[in-house]
Protein backbone atom coordinates (compact mmCIF):
# COMPACT_ATOMS: atom_id res chain seq x y z
CA UNK A 1 0.00 0.00 0.00
CA UNK A 2 3.25 2.20 0.22
CA UNK A 3 3.00 2.21 -3.94
CA UNK A 4 0.31 3.18 -6.31
CA UNK A 5 0.15 0.41 -8.35
CA UNK A 6 0.15 0.12 -11.70
CA UNK A 7 1.26 -2.22 -14.63
CA UNK A 8 4.46 -1.54 -14.09
CA UNK A 9 7.72 -2.79 -11.97
CA UNK A 10 8.75 0.55 -10.23
CA UNK A 11 5.41 1.54 -9.67
CA UNK A 12 5.68 5.54 -8.52
CA UNK A 13 5.69 5.80 -4.67
CA UNK A 14 3.26 7.92 -2.44
CA UNK A 15 5.89 10.28 -1.95
CA UNK A 16 5.34 11.57 -5.19
CA UNK A 17 1.27 11.93 -4.97
CA UNK A 18 1.32 13.27 -1.91
CA UNK A 19 3.84 16.03 -3.63
CA UNK A 20 1.44 16.72 -6.66
CA UNK A 21 -1.87 15.52 -4.71
CA UNK A 22 -3.24 19.51 -4.14
CA UNK A 23 -2.69 20.04 -7.34
CA UNK A 24 -3.77 17.56 -9.35
CA UNK A 25 -7.08 16.88 -6.68
CA UNK A 26 -7.53 20.66 -7.77
CA UNK A 27 -7.85 19.67 -11.31
CA UNK A 28 -10.08 16.84 -11.68
CA UNK A 29 -12.46 16.79 -8.62
CA UNK A 30 -15.96 16.75 -10.05
CA UNK A 31 -14.85 16.36 -13.37
CA UNK A 32 -16.39 13.44 -15.16
CA UNK A 33 -14.11 11.90 -17.87
CA UNK A 34 -14.65 9.07 -20.52
CA UNK A 35 -12.06 7.28 -21.34
CA UNK A 36 -11.69 5.00 -24.28
CA UNK A 37 -9.14 1.97 -24.04
CA UNK A 38 -9.96 2.26 -20.29
CA UNK A 39 -9.42 -1.08 -19.59
CA UNK A 40 -5.45 -1.60 -20.10
CA UNK A 41 -2.29 0.43 -20.09
CA UNK A 42 -2.34 4.19 -20.50
CA UNK A 43 -5.70 4.08 -20.33
CA UNK A 44 -6.24 2.21 -17.14
CA UNK A 45 -3.64 3.80 -15.64
CA UNK A 46 -5.47 7.33 -16.38
CA UNK A 47 -8.88 6.00 -15.07
CA UNK A 48 -6.88 5.17 -11.62
CA UNK A 49 -5.46 8.62 -11.09
CA UNK A 50 -8.90 10.44 -11.93
CA UNK A 51 -10.67 8.26 -9.93
CA UNK A 52 -7.85 8.42 -6.97
CA UNK A 53 -8.51 12.49 -7.47
CA UNK A 54 -11.99 12.12 -7.18
CA UNK A 55 -13.24 12.48 -10.71
CA UNK A 56 -15.65 10.09 -11.77
CA UNK A 57 -14.71 7.97 -14.63
CA UNK A 58 -16.11 5.84 -17.68
CA UNK A 59 -13.87 3.58 -19.12
CA UNK A 60 -14.67 1.98 -22.34
CA UNK A 61 -13.43 -0.48 -24.01
CA UNK A 62 -13.60 -3.85 -25.75
CA UNK A 63 -12.33 -6.47 -23.18
CA UNK A 64 -14.93 -5.93 -21.14
CA UNK A 65 -14.01 -8.45 -18.26
CA UNK A 66 -10.66 -6.17 -17.98
CA UNK A 67 -12.41 -2.81 -17.54
CA UNK A 68 -15.31 -4.13 -15.64
CA UNK A 69 -12.88 -5.73 -13.10
CA UNK A 70 -11.33 -2.10 -12.98
CA UNK A 71 -14.02 -0.24 -12.31
CA UNK A 72 -15.46 -3.12 -9.31
CA UNK A 73 -12.20 -2.13 -7.86
CA UNK A 74 -12.33 1.59 -8.16
CA UNK A 75 -15.83 1.30 -6.98
CA UNK A 76 -19.10 1.90 -8.64
CA UNK A 77 -19.48 5.14 -7.38
CA UNK A 78 -16.97 6.67 -9.09
CA UNK A 79 -15.98 4.19 -12.37
CA UNK A 80 -18.79 2.71 -14.39
CA UNK A 81 -17.91 0.73 -17.34
CA UNK A 82 -19.48 0.56 -21.03
CA UNK A 83 -18.73 -1.62 -23.78
CA UNK A 84 -17.63 0.51 -26.83
CA UNK A 85 -16.11 -0.70 -30.02
CA UNK A 86 -14.61 2.99 -30.68
CA UNK A 87 -14.91 1.86 -35.09
CA UNK A 88 -18.45 1.63 -34.38
CA UNK A 89 -20.75 4.61 -34.55
CA UNK A 90 -23.95 3.36 -32.89
CA UNK A 91 -21.47 1.82 -29.95
CA UNK A 92 -20.00 5.76 -29.55
CA UNK A 93 -22.85 7.09 -29.67
CA UNK A 94 -25.09 5.10 -27.17
CA UNK A 95 -22.04 5.18 -24.61
CA UNK A 96 -21.59 8.52 -24.47
CA UNK A 97 -25.25 9.31 -24.04
CA UNK A 98 -24.73 6.52 -21.16
CA UNK A 99 -22.29 8.32 -19.55
CA UNK A 100 -23.88 11.69 -19.58
CA UNK A 101 -27.33 9.83 -18.46
CA UNK A 102 -24.90 8.49 -15.83
CA UNK A 103 -23.24 11.16 -14.47
CA UNK A 104 -25.42 14.02 -16.02
CA UNK A 105 -22.11 16.35 -17.62
CA UNK A 106 -19.25 14.79 -19.71
CA UNK A 107 -16.08 16.93 -18.72
CA UNK A 108 -13.10 14.99 -20.21
CA UNK A 109 -12.90 12.62 -23.52
CA UNK A 110 -10.08 11.08 -23.00
CA UNK A 111 -9.81 8.90 -26.95
CA UNK A 112 -6.64 7.15 -26.29
CA UNK A 113 -8.14 3.66 -27.80
CA UNK A 114 -5.27 2.42 -30.29
CA UNK A 115 -3.56 -0.77 -31.94
CA UNK A 116 -0.22 -1.23 -33.66
CA UNK A 117 -1.08 -3.26 -36.49
CA UNK A 118 1.28 -5.42 -37.95
CA UNK A 119 4.75 -4.43 -37.58
CA UNK A 120 7.68 -5.55 -39.13
CA UNK A 121 6.63 -5.55 -42.47
CA UNK A 122 8.24 -3.37 -45.07
CA UNK A 123 5.68 -1.00 -46.94
CA UNK A 124 6.03 -3.50 -50.20
CA UNK A 125 4.78 -6.62 -48.40
CA UNK A 126 1.78 -4.60 -46.27
CA UNK A 127 -1.68 -4.90 -47.32
CA UNK A 128 -4.78 -3.04 -47.83
CA UNK A 129 -6.91 -4.36 -45.14
CA UNK A 130 -3.68 -3.81 -42.39
CA UNK A 131 -4.02 -0.20 -43.01
CA UNK A 132 -7.37 0.15 -43.06
CA UNK A 133 -7.61 -1.86 -40.00
CA UNK A 134 -5.12 0.41 -37.84
CA UNK A 135 -6.90 3.28 -39.22
CA UNK A 136 -10.17 2.50 -38.33
CA UNK A 137 -9.15 1.75 -35.08
CA UNK A 138 -7.21 4.87 -34.25
CA UNK A 139 -8.37 7.59 -36.96
CA UNK A 140 -11.93 6.76 -37.07
CA UNK A 141 -12.32 6.16 -33.65
CA UNK A 142 -10.96 9.53 -32.74
CA UNK A 143 -13.07 10.93 -34.98
CA UNK A 144 -16.07 9.34 -33.25
CA UNK A 145 -14.53 10.41 -29.86
CA UNK A 146 -14.52 13.62 -30.53
CA UNK A 147 -17.47 13.89 -32.48
CA UNK A 148 -20.26 12.69 -29.85
CA UNK A 149 -18.05 14.18 -26.75
CA UNK A 150 -18.71 17.53 -28.92
CA UNK A 151 -22.35 17.10 -30.09
CA UNK A 152 -22.86 16.80 -25.65
CA UNK A 153 -19.90 19.31 -24.72
CA UNK A 154 -20.58 21.71 -26.95
CA UNK A 155 -23.98 22.94 -26.10
CA UNK A 156 -22.25 22.74 -22.50
CA UNK A 157 -19.90 25.52 -23.50
CA UNK A 158 -17.04 23.56 -22.31
CA UNK A 159 -15.00 20.49 -22.46
CA UNK A 160 -11.33 19.01 -23.02
CA UNK A 161 -10.68 16.58 -25.27
CA UNK A 162 -7.16 14.75 -25.38
CA UNK A 163 -6.39 12.14 -27.77
CA UNK A 164 -3.18 9.86 -27.43
CA UNK A 165 -1.08 10.09 -30.08
CA UNK A 166 2.52 8.92 -30.46
CA UNK A 167 5.65 10.46 -31.03
CA UNK A 168 5.62 8.80 -34.04
CA UNK A 169 3.56 11.69 -35.12
CA UNK A 170 7.06 13.53 -35.17
CA UNK A 171 9.37 11.51 -36.19
CA UNK A 172 9.63 7.93 -37.75
CA UNK A 173 11.33 5.45 -35.39
CA UNK A 174 12.20 2.40 -37.05
CA UNK A 175 12.93 -1.32 -35.83
CA UNK A 176 15.64 -3.35 -38.46
CA UNK A 177 14.75 -0.09 -40.96
CA UNK A 178 11.43 -0.78 -41.26
CA UNK A 179 8.47 1.25 -39.67
CA UNK A 180 5.35 0.64 -38.58
CA UNK A 181 3.78 2.39 -41.56
CA UNK A 182 0.13 2.45 -40.87
CA UNK A 183 0.43 3.29 -37.38
CA UNK A 184 2.70 6.37 -38.07
CA UNK A 185 0.32 6.87 -40.98
CA UNK A 186 -2.86 7.23 -38.07
CA UNK A 187 -1.05 8.97 -35.48
CA UNK A 188 -0.06 11.62 -37.81
CA UNK A 189 -3.47 11.75 -38.62
CA UNK A 190 -4.90 12.23 -35.22
CA UNK A 191 -2.66 15.17 -34.76
CA UNK A 192 -4.61 16.86 -37.80
CA UNK A 193 -7.18 15.97 -36.42
CA UNK A 194 -7.09 16.96 -33.07
CA UNK A 195 -5.97 20.55 -34.75
CA UNK A 196 -8.46 20.86 -37.09
CA UNK A 197 -11.21 20.41 -34.29
CA UNK A 198 -9.26 22.30 -32.03
CA UNK A 199 -9.78 25.22 -33.94
CA UNK A 200 -13.23 24.91 -34.54
CA UNK A 201 -14.48 23.86 -31.19
CA UNK A 202 -12.68 26.65 -29.58
CA UNK A 203 -16.32 28.75 -30.26
CA UNK A 204 -18.12 25.94 -27.94
CA UNK A 205 -15.16 26.61 -25.20
CA UNK A 206 -13.79 23.49 -25.94
CA UNK A 207 -10.14 22.74 -26.09
CA UNK A 208 -8.47 19.60 -27.86
CA UNK A 209 -4.76 18.12 -27.69
CA UNK A 210 -3.03 15.38 -28.38
CA UNK A 211 -0.26 13.69 -25.73
CA UNK A 212 2.70 12.05 -27.72
CA UNK A 213 4.16 9.25 -25.95
CA UNK A 214 7.53 7.35 -26.38
CA UNK A 215 7.45 3.55 -25.91
CA UNK A 216 5.79 2.31 -22.32
CA UNK A 217 5.50 -1.29 -21.75
CA UNK A 218 2.23 -2.13 -22.00
CA UNK A 219 0.69 -4.93 -24.32
CA UNK A 220 0.24 -2.52 -27.30
CA UNK A 221 4.39 -1.30 -26.79
CA UNK A 222 5.63 -5.04 -25.78
CA UNK A 223 3.19 -6.61 -29.34
CA UNK A 224 4.75 -3.98 -31.47
CA UNK A 225 8.29 -4.84 -30.50
CA UNK A 226 7.85 -8.91 -30.00
CA UNK A 227 9.47 -8.60 -26.24
CA UNK A 228 8.21 -8.92 -22.99
CA UNK A 229 8.68 -6.39 -20.19
CA UNK A 230 11.87 -7.04 -18.67
CA UNK A 231 13.41 -6.50 -22.40
CA UNK A 232 11.13 -3.72 -24.00
CA UNK A 233 12.38 -1.72 -20.74
CA UNK A 234 15.76 -2.67 -20.94
CA UNK A 235 15.27 -1.30 -24.97
CA UNK A 236 14.05 1.96 -22.96
CA UNK A 237 16.55 2.63 -21.11
CA UNK A 238 19.45 2.11 -23.73
CA UNK A 239 17.65 4.09 -26.36
CA UNK A 240 16.00 6.83 -24.12
CA UNK A 241 17.55 10.57 -24.41
CA UNK A 242 16.62 11.37 -20.83
CA UNK A 243 18.65 8.85 -18.34
CA UNK A 244 17.91 7.95 -15.54
CA UNK A 245 13.93 8.17 -15.72
CA UNK A 246 11.68 5.57 -17.40
CA UNK A 247 8.79 6.53 -18.84
CA UNK A 248 5.63 5.02 -17.23
CA UNK A 249 2.05 4.89 -17.80
CA UNK A 250 1.67 7.46 -14.79
CA UNK A 251 3.67 10.20 -16.63
CA UNK A 252 1.43 10.19 -19.83
CA UNK A 253 -1.97 10.14 -16.68
CA UNK A 254 -0.49 13.00 -15.33
CA UNK A 255 0.05 15.00 -18.83
CA UNK A 256 -3.70 13.98 -19.67
CA UNK A 257 -5.17 15.62 -15.85
CA UNK A 258 -2.76 18.36 -17.10
CA UNK A 259 -4.37 18.76 -20.07
CA UNK A 260 -8.03 17.57 -19.25
CA UNK A 261 -8.30 19.65 -16.26
CA UNK A 262 -8.56 23.56 -15.37
CA UNK A 263 -4.94 24.66 -15.38
CA UNK A 264 -4.77 23.59 -18.90
CA UNK A 265 -7.80 26.10 -19.71
CA UNK A 266 -6.05 28.11 -22.46
CA UNK A 267 -4.32 25.46 -23.87
CA UNK A 268 -5.73 24.10 -27.51
CA UNK A 269 -4.16 22.71 -30.54
CA UNK A 270 -0.72 21.50 -28.63
CA UNK A 271 0.44 17.95 -29.31
CA UNK A 272 2.52 17.40 -26.08
CA UNK A 273 5.32 15.08 -26.37
CA UNK A 274 6.31 12.81 -23.54
CA UNK A 275 8.99 11.44 -24.51
CA UNK A 276 11.92 12.65 -22.37
CA UNK A 277 13.48 14.80 -25.72
CA UNK A 278 13.80 11.56 -27.62
CA UNK A 279 12.18 12.90 -30.97
CA UNK A 280 14.33 15.52 -30.82
CA UNK A 281 17.59 13.59 -30.47
CA UNK A 282 19.67 11.93 -33.09
CA UNK A 283 23.20 10.55 -32.39
CA UNK A 284 25.65 11.11 -34.97
CA UNK A 285 28.12 9.00 -33.85
P1 LIG B 1 -2.91 -1.22 -24.49
O1 LIG B 1 -2.94 -2.29 -25.51
O2 LIG B 1 -2.48 -1.54 -23.10
O3 LIG B 1 -4.30 -0.46 -24.41
C1 LIG B 1 -5.07 -0.17 -25.54
C2 LIG B 1 -6.53 -0.39 -25.18
O4 LIG B 1 -7.33 0.00 -26.31
C3 LIG B 1 -6.87 -1.86 -24.88
O5 LIG B 1 -7.56 -1.97 -23.67
C4 LIG B 1 -7.71 -2.29 -26.06
O6 LIG B 1 -8.69 -3.27 -25.75
C5 LIG B 1 -8.35 -0.96 -26.45
N1 LIG B 1 -8.84 -0.98 -27.82
C6 LIG B 1 -8.21 -1.37 -28.94
N2 LIG B 1 -9.03 -1.29 -30.00
C7 LIG B 1 -10.22 -0.84 -29.53
C8 LIG B 1 -11.47 -0.55 -30.13
N3 LIG B 1 -11.69 -0.73 -31.43
N4 LIG B 1 -12.46 -0.06 -29.35
C9 LIG B 1 -12.26 0.12 -28.02
N5 LIG B 1 -11.12 -0.14 -27.39
C10 LIG B 1 -10.11 -0.62 -28.15
O7 LIG B 1 -1.92 -0.12 -25.12
P2 LIG B 1 -1.46 1.34 -24.63
O8 LIG B 1 0.00 1.38 -24.87
O9 LIG B 1 -2.01 1.70 -23.32
O10 LIG B 1 -2.16 2.22 -25.77
C11 LIG B 1 -2.96 3.34 -25.51
C12 LIG B 1 -2.68 4.40 -26.56
O11 LIG B 1 -1.33 4.85 -26.41
C13 LIG B 1 -2.81 3.92 -28.00
O12 LIG B 1 -3.49 4.90 -28.75
C14 LIG B 1 -1.36 3.82 -28.45
O13 LIG B 1 -1.23 3.99 -29.84
C15 LIG B 1 -0.73 4.95 -27.66
N6 LIG B 1 0.71 4.87 -27.51
C16 LIG B 1 1.29 3.81 -26.86
C17 LIG B 1 2.67 3.77 -26.74
C18 LIG B 1 3.36 2.60 -26.06
O14 LIG B 1 4.57 2.42 -26.25
N7 LIG B 1 2.67 1.82 -25.26
C19 LIG B 1 3.47 4.79 -27.27
C20 LIG B 1 2.86 5.85 -27.91
C21 LIG B 1 1.47 5.88 -28.02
Amino acid sequence: SKSFKSSGPDAITMEFYKKFWPLIALRLEGKVAFITGGASGIGECTAKLFARHHARVVVADIQDDKGRALCVALGPAVASYVHCDVTSKSDMERAVDAAVARYGKLDIMFSNAGIMGTTGKGVVDSEKPEIERVMAANVTGAFLAIKHAARVMAPARHGSIVITASNASVIAPTMAGITAHAYLCSKNAVVGLMRSTAAELGRYGIRVNCVSPHGVATPLGMGATGMNEEEMEALLERSANLKGVRLKAEDVAAAVAYLGGDEARYVSGVNLLVDGGFSITKSVV
